[in-house]
């Protein structure tokens, strides 16, 4: 059996893995490091994978590194980690070989959720999970004889993948379970004229059902899915976007896992101070004993620099915030995310001025523990670190919310929805749900 022994060990190469390998190099540039994945690629933003399918973003515009760029880091693709054995410090891989560490940084990232209807039968031809580059390749080429597409999942994956496509000019039915699109991090209101937006582009936008059957054609591909409503949906194309969960699998037989979580403290140490685990696949164990699961971009990033400066560390430093702040342009629309709302806290908003600006904060104890700015995100960074820093704001809630400009009028989103489909696509009209 073949064995390669390293002093850092990073498995799984999205935006905290890499990270946490290339912060690593530079730290310590004296430790061998290796870095593996079991996709074929990695170094490429997953964010932009909507954009990239829908045929916005030429391939190469994915990637922030290439396989030669130096660096110093060794990395293996196409490399799938089956076990780890804690006592050894060893982990085995598919193939057989072991990769010996004194360090290691788990970064293995969250697998597509998958729809119980699927989990009943086989799942016919058409059907993607909105989640890797490789499946992402297959979409984009399985689109071009089969432009009907139903997204499963409101979220900002099926959010976001709804609009490119729709931008592209491809017809898009978009299916959230819950009242409102973004459920997990705006409020009814605040959602509401997002979701007027993505209508005004030709998105229908169907709340508050899901998907409880499908067909399939002769050749075995998807032909249509049913609504829990009982309405049929014809479709070629069916992505899901309901979220991920931990791809943990290789490590449930150790004990790092904490009632069924990977857990880590704030320097993102496991209870077995050598292995650190970050990104996606985590739960933050906060000093006040809550656990935060901050799963966005901007996080893994800053989760990857400190555990990869962290690993050699006497005396490793704290991940300084587990905020989920997000930026994002809906199509023409800014939107500022700082975290969805926590159990039991209250919302303060202030709509306007015009529908399509809204700015709101889930405040608990006087505290912002999150909340949304839409339309108008002047002000955001001074907002974060307000929240970060859980600043009281009881005497300062009417200031913080109060818009910063007045650019948007009543009606512009209509009005940006209506240009980018006159320019965008010939007009077909959204029926509602
Ligand atoms: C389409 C899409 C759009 C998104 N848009 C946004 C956005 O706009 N803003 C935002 O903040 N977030 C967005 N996200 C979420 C964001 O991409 C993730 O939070 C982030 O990529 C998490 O990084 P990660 O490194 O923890 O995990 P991942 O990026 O999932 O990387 C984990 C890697 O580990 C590999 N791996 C897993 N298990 C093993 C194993 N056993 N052996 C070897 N390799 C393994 C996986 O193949 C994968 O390459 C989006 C996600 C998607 C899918």
């Amino acid at each position: 059996m073949n064995e390669a022994n390293f002093d850092l060990v990073v498995v799984g190469g999205g935006a905290a893995g890499f990270n946490a390998a290339l912060s690593c190099r530079a730290r310590y540039p004296e430790k061998r490091v290796v870095l593996v994945d079991q996709e074929p690629e990695v170094g490429y933003y997953r964010t932009l994978l909507p954009m990239f399918m829908a045929g916005k973003l030429p391939e190469e515009k994915l990637f922030f590194w290439r396989p030669g760029e130096g660096m110093g880091l060794e990395v293996r693709t196409n490399v799938k980690v089956r076990s780890l054995d804690r006592q050894a410090k060893r982990l085995t891989l598919e193939s057989g070989e072991t990769l010996g560490y004194q360090c290691l940084i788990l970064a293995p990232g969250g697998r597509p959720v998958v729809p119980p209807v699927f989990e009943r039968s086989v799942t016919p031809d058409g059907v993607f999970p909105v989640r890797s580059l490789g499946v992402a390749r297959e979409i984009k080429a399985w689109l071009l004889a089969h432009r009907d597409i139903v997204v499963l999942g409101g979220g900002l994956v099926g959010s976001k993948t709804s609009v490119f496509l729709r931008l592209a000019g491809f017809s898009v039915t978009l299916v959230e379970r819950e009242a409102h699109i973004l459920p997990t991090v705006l409020s009814a209101n605040t959602a509401r004229p997002l979701q007027r937006h993505l209508e005004n582009m030709g998105v229908r936008v169907c709340t508050g059902t899901t998907i409880d059957r499908f067909k399939a054609d002769a050749a075995g591909a998807v032909k249509a899915v049913r609504l829990a409503t009982g309405e049929w949906v014809p479709c070629g194309t069916f992505l899901v976007g309901i979220g991920s969960t931990p791809d943990v699998g290789f490590i449930r037989e150790t004990d790092l896992m904490r009632d069924g979580e990977l857990v880590v403290s704030t320097t993102l140490q496991t209870v077995d101070p050598a292995i650190f685990a970050i990104g996606d696949a985590v739960a933050i164990q906060t000093p006040d004993g809550a656990r935060a699961h901050p799963w966005t971009w901007p996080q893994a990033v800053a989760q990857g620099k400190l555990a990869g400066t962290n690993a050699f560390s006497a005396s490793p430093r704290p991940l300084k915030r587990t905020t989920r702040v997000n930026a994002q342009n809906i199509s023409g629309v800014p939107l500022m995310i700082l975290g969805g709302p926590g159990v039991g806290s209250s919302i303060e908003a202030r709509p306007g001025p015009g529908e399509g600006v809204w700015r709101e904060f889930f405040l608990d104890d006087s505290r912002i523990v999150g909340g949304a700015l839409v339309g108008d995100i002047a002000g955001a960074g001074p907002l974060h670190f307000t929240m970060a820093n859980a600043e009281d704001v009881s005497q300062r809630v009417a200031g913080l919310l109060a818009p910063r400009t007045r650019a948007f009028r009543p009606s512009t989103w209509t009005r940006l929805g209506q240009s980018y489909r006159a320019r965008n696509f010939a007009v077909k009209e959204s029926t509602p749900c």
